[in-house]
C-alpha cells in the first residue's frame, strides 16, 4: 500500500469546477490585486477567525514582517520566539534589524514554555512571537499575562493552525493579532502564496493596509506615509480561498478523525504520540511523533511506501544565518532533542482509514 504524505489532488478534484468559476470571474474582470475579490474572502476570513478585521497579504511571511513592521520593530528591538519552527518566524525579526530572542520549547506540545520567557525579558524586548506549532495553539493564557505584565505585544504565528482552538478561542484572536499562511501544505492552501493577518486593533488594521502597498494609500498611489513593502493579496488566490474556506472546517474533522486513530494504534508503543495542552483543540497540520532511531524508522516506513517528514531538522538558534546571536549546542536543549527524534506522519483529511491504519501498524513493527 503506498501512503504520500500529502496529496493536494484527492481535495481538488471534488472542487474542481466551483474553483475554476471562481478563478474565470477573476479572468473575465482582468483586476488581478486586492480589489472586491480580495475584501470578500478577508470579511470572511475575519469572522472564521473571529476578529474584526484580516488584512491578506502575499505569504505567512509577508504577514509577519508587515505585522512587526506595524508594530514599530526597530533595528536593536528584541523579540522572543521559539527556535524550533520554521524560519519565518525569526528571520522577519532580523530582516527588520531586530535580534531574535530564542526561548525553548515545552516536550510535550513542541510550543514555546511560558515558564522560560521571563527570564529572557530585558528592556530591549518589544513582542513575544508564539509559533502554534503542527495545529495546536501555544498557552496563551500564560503568554498573555507575561506579555501585559512587560507592556510587550503578541504576535501570534498562526501559519499552522486556523481555526485551531482553545478554550473554545480560535488561534489570530487571542493575541494583539495573529498571522496566516496559505501555503498549499497548510490546512487553507492557495494555489500558490498567500496569507494574512488578523487583528482587533482598528488603527492596527489599518497601519497593515498601508505597509502592505509601499506605506500609501490604495486611493492616492503616489504618496507614502510609510515606507512599507508589496505585500499585497492577489485576487486569483482570494477567490480560490474564499471558495476552500467553507471546507475547512470539514477537513479540520478528518484529520482529527485521522490523529485519532493514530492516538489510538500507538498507545503503550515506543512512539511517542503528541501532547495536548488542557483546552487545546487541533487542528493537525501535522501528526508528529517521536521516536529513536528516527533516521532509520523514517527509512523503514520508505522501504513500505509511506511517505513521513522531518519538521524540523536544525533549530533555529543552530542556523548558521544566526552564529552571530552566539548561541551553542546544548543552549535550548529540548528544541535540539526534538530535532533528533520529530518524524511527522500523513494526515491529510482525504486519507482512507486503512491507509492510516496501515502507516500506525508499519509503524509500530518499525521502531
Ligand atoms: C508556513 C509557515 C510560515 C510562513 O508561511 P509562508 O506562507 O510559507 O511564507 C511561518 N511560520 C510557520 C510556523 C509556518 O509553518
Amino acid at each position: 500500500m503506498k501512503v504520500s504524505m500529502l496529496d493536494l489532488k484527492g481535495q481538488y478534484l471534488p472542487l474542481r469546477s466551483e474553483i475554476r468559476r471562481s478563478i474565470d470571474e477573476i479572468c473575465d474582470a482582468q483586476s488581478f490585486t486586492l480589489g472586491p475579490t480580495v475584501e470578500k474572502f478577508e470579511k470572511n476570513l475575519a469572522a472564521y477567525c473571529r476578529t474584526k478585521y484580516a488584512v491578506g497579504v502575499g505569504s505567512g511571511t509577508d504577514a509577519l514582517l508587515c505585522a512587526l513592521m506595524a508594530l514599530g520593530i526597530a533595528p536593536g528591538d528584541e523579540v522572543i520566539c521559539p527556535s524550533f519552527t520554521f524560519f519565518a518566524t525569526a528571520g522577519v525579526v532580523s530582516r527588520l534589524g531586530a535580534v531574535p530572542v530564542f526561548v525553548d520549547i515545552e516536550p510535550d506540545t513542541f510550543n514555546l514554555d511560558p515558564k522560560k520567557i521571563t527570564a529572557k525579558i530585558t528592556l530591549k524586548t518589544k513582542a513575544i512571537i508564539p509559533v502554534h506549532l503542527f495545529g495546536q495553539m501555544a498557552d496563551m493564557r500564560a503568554i498573555n499575562e507575561i506579555a501585559c505584565h512587560h507592556n510587550l505585544k503578541v504576535i501570534e504565528d498562526a501559519a499552522q493552525a486556523i481555526g485551531a482552538k482553545q478554550h473554545g478561542k480560535p488561534a489570530c484572536s487571542e493575541g494583539f493579532a495573529g498571522c496566516l499562511s496559505f501555503y498549499p501544505t497548510k490546512n487553507l492552501g492557495a494555489f500558490g502564496d498567500a496569507g494574512a493577518i488578523c487583528t482587533n486593533d482598528e488603527a492596527f488594521y489599518e497601519r497593515c493596509q498601508l505597509l502592505r502597498v509601499h506605506g500609501s494609500g490604495h486611493r492616492n498611489t503616489y504618496y507614502h506615509q510609510f515606507v512599507g513593502g508589496m505585500f499585497r493579496l492577489d485576487a486569483l488566490q482570494a477567490a480560490v480561498l474564499d471558495v476552500k474556506l467553507k471546507y475547512l472546517d470539514g477537513w479540520h474533522e478528518a484529520r482529527r478523525r485521522n490523529a485519532a486513530i493514530y492516538d489510538e494504534m500507538l498507545e503503550g508503543t515506543a512512539v511517542k504520540r503528541p501532547g495536548m495542552l488542557e483546552g487545546n483543540w487541533s487542528i493537525y497540520n501535522q501528526y508528529v511523533v517521536r521516536v529513536q532511531n528516527r533516521d532509520q524508522v523514517k527509512q523503514k516506513l520508505a522501504d513500505a511506501g509511506i511517505g513521513s517528514g522531518i519538521y524540523y531538522p536544525v533549530p533555529l538558534h543552530l542556523q548558521e544565518c544566526f552564529a552571530p546571536l552566539g548561541y551553542r549546542e546544548g543552549d535550548l536543549p529540548e528544541s535540539e532533542r526534538a530535532c533528533r527524534e520529530v518524524l511527522a506522519l500523513p494526515v491529510y483529511p482525504e486519507l482512507e482509514e486503512a491507509q492510516v491504519r496501515f502507516v500506525a501498524q508499519t509503524l509500530r513493527a518499525s521502531v
